[in-house]
């Protein structure tokens, strides 16, 4: 089965207390799209100028499909430079230069507008509902948003979220978005507008995924050690997204099975700076701590 994720490609410049790293490769897309494709095949969509380094743009052919990404001639990539407190719990946007994205126009190549599932990053909501009508007959569409659109624009967020079956959302822009700071109110709340299921990301306490029947808690993985945590969201969606499409499945069990791969995937994310670690890791790293996973867990 074939994942298709729309989302940005990025120069992200990431400051912590401990280090900063200037223009590396980031994008919600790049992250899910490279976690996703350990799982399943994997086709991005997406658009960037012609300052995006070649040696970026070599590594993701290598991992993912790319009929569908566009590059701008002369054009400058999207940039996001963002802070993390001490703890690393908390993330400050200080500058969101959307550059080629501002213009782009979705477009899903003609091969790929049958994609079974579809991740829609937290890409302008516009720009994502615009996408999604090109996809003929998608069995899952799952889709994320940022602070930046829930910010200037919330009721297209509102209306994407009624179009698709599926929203990953992390929980300070959850309460942004609901107003309210019981985050299984914030869940019902978003389930009343029309999707399926909700995924509240609570970085290092987890995710909690929200249906009308049934409510499923999965802890984070403990770990010693976290560098940055940019892009665990989107490394969470394509691990989900990844085990999903990979079974062709999307009852109870798989779906839980999925949320601990996303935790799983989110984990990796975060050892190290941009996609250092998600880029060093195999399928044995994974099922491994998938497993250490289901231990932990165990009572
Ligand atoms: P996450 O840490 O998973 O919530 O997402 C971080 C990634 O999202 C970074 O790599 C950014 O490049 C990207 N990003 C940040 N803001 C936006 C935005 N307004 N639109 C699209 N992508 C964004």
């Amino acid at each position: 089965m074939r994942l298709t994720v729309f989302g940005s490609l990025a120069l992200d410049t990431t400051r912590t207390p401990f280090r900063t790293e200037e223009e590396i490769m980031g994008g919600a897309a790049t992250y899910a799209a490279l976690a996703s494709s350990m799982f399943v095949e994997t086709e991005i969509l997406g658009v960037i100028g012609s300052d995006f380094p070649e040696n970026y743009l070599s590594l993701l052919r290598s991992r993912v499909g790319t009929a569908g990404l566009v590059i701008k001639s002369g054009q400058k990539t999207f940039r996001y430079d963002s802070s993390f407190n001490y703890d690393l719990s908390q993330r400050t946007s200080n500058k969101t230069e959307l550059n080629v994205i501002a213009e782009y126009e979705p477009s899903v190549p003609d091969q790929h507008k049958d994609s079974p599932y579809v991740y829609l990053a937290n890409n302008d909501p516009i720009q994502n509902m615009k996408m999604l009508k090109q996809f003929t007959n998608p069995k899952l569409v799952v889709c994320d948003t940022i602070e930046f659109w829930i910010q200037t624009k919330p009721d297209a967020v509102k209306k994407m979220f009624e179009m698709v079956h599926g929203v990953v959302i992390n929980d300070q822009e959850a309460r942004m978005l609901c107003g309210m700071s019981n985050l299984i109110k914030c869940a019902k709340e978003i389930l009343s507008w029309g999707p399926e299921f909700v995924i509240v990301k609570k970085g290092e306490h987890g995710s909690i995924l929200v249906r009308s029947d049934m409510i499923f808690v999965a802890p984070a993985y403990p770990l010693e050690e976290i560098l940055d945590p940019t892009g665990a969201g989107d490394s969470f969606a394509g691990g989900f997204m990844g085990h999903l499409a990979s079974v062709d499945n999307t009852d109870m069990k798989e779906f839980k099975s999925a949320v601990v791969y996303g935790n799983v995937m989110g984990s990796f994310a975060v050892e190290d700076f941009g996609l250092t670690r998600l880029l060093n890791i195999g399928n044995k790293d994974i099922i491994h701590r998938y497993h250490l996973f289901r231990k932990l867990t165990q009572l």
